[in-house]
């Protein structure tokens, strides 16, 4: 019930103010962000990596206005991959970007983003590793898929997330359950409307499952983008079934979300890698996590009574 409320509250600037503000707000922050700085994210990248646990770093900035946001948020991803480089992480850790960041839905906001992503992915391949396109709310999906194909024509390795509870999605992931395609797979985190997106879990659950079986059956690299135990198993149990090693797809979850889960699949030999959002544009991130778990918000509560 409360999920709805959050979402639309990711979106307004009076409650940004709010919360952001609100002196109790930042330890719980820190539950799901690495920090504001690079180098606690490099640090936090480094821990997880002696656990055996890959990342993907998303410098957090999103619904920007103008024109020079946009070339700080790319130029923000070039300073982290010429970090990454120095520290010799590049063969562990890749960045996800959202294309919104680098002005996609600004005027001309197609070729905008296009062309911030594409100098990332020359920064991400000349270190040895490579960029993930996140996927916004549904208008953005033509633009985004459109990017990622061009983008792919110079760096194959790009990829893209797919959100199951969109009504089109079972077509997109047979469009990219093809060789060389890496996609990870997701719930999807934005409010839909009806038109375009499953509305109960139970449907969301159902489109997940069937859009993994097409990616595990096809050909190319899927990234299982979730904490949910359900789907966890039946990606090990289509791995099976479609005698994939275990170099063939990987398990991805959020920083900070089932930590020992993360670690109990990376103990049994699995590929797994935790998404480490960092940087001062926390709010809309943090708030999405609060409205996918009640749990999460009760803790959130919890901090303003036992400060
Ligand atoms: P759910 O059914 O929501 O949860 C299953 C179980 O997982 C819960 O019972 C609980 O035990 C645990 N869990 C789930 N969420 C939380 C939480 N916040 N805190 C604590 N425990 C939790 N969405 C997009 O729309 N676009 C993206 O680009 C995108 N990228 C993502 C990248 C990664 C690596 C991951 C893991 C998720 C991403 N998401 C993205 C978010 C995704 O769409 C879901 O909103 C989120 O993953 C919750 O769905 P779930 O599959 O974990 O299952």
């Amino acid at each position: 019930m409360l999920g709805p409320v959050l979402l639309a509250a990711s979106r307004s600037d009076r409650m940004h103010r709010l919360v952001s503000r609100a002196p109790v707000t930042r330890p719980v922050v820190d539950r799901f962000i690495a920090g504001d700085s690079l180098p606690e994210a490099l640090e936090a990248v480094q821990a997880l990596a002696a656990q055996g646990i890959e990342v993907t770093l998303d410098h957090l900035g999103e619904d920007i206005t103008d024109a020079d946001q946009a070339r700080r948020n790319r130029d923000a991803y070039l300073t982290l991959l010429e970090a990454l480089g120095g520290e010799g992480l590049g063969g562990r850790a890749e960045v996800s970007v959202k294309l919104s960041a680098f002005g996609q839905s600004l005027p001309g906001g197609h070729d905008l983003a296009l062309a911030g992503a594409r100098r990332v992915c020359e920064a991400a391949a000349a270190i040895g590793t490579t960029v993930t396109l996140d996927m916004e709310d549904h208008t953005t999906v033509d633009s985004t898929l459109a990017i990622l194909a061009e983008l792919r024509r110079d760096f194959p390795q790009t990829g893209a997330v797919l959100q199951a509870y969109l009504l089109r999605t079972e077509d997109d992931a047979r469009a990219l359950a093809v060789e060389g395609s890496r996609v990870r797979l997701v719930k999807g985190a934005y409010k839909e409307p009806a038109s375009v997106a499953y509305q109960s879990k139970r449907d969301v659950d159902l489109a997940y499952a069937r859009c993994l079986r097409i990616l595990m059956a096809g050909d190319g690299y899927p990234m299982i983008g979730s904490h949910d135990p359900r789907m966890i198993e039946l990606a090990v149990r289509l791995a099976e079934r479609y005698g994939r090693s275990v170099r063939t797809y990987e398990f991805q979850m959020l920083y900070g979300i089932r930590a020992a889960e993360q670690h109990r699949l990376a103990a049994e030999g699995r590929r797994v890698r935790a998404y480490v959002p960092y940087g001062a544009d926390w709010y809309g991130y943090f708030m999405r996590r609060l409205a996918e778990r009640p749990a999460n918000l009760a803790f959130f509560l919890r901090s303003f009574t036992t400060r």
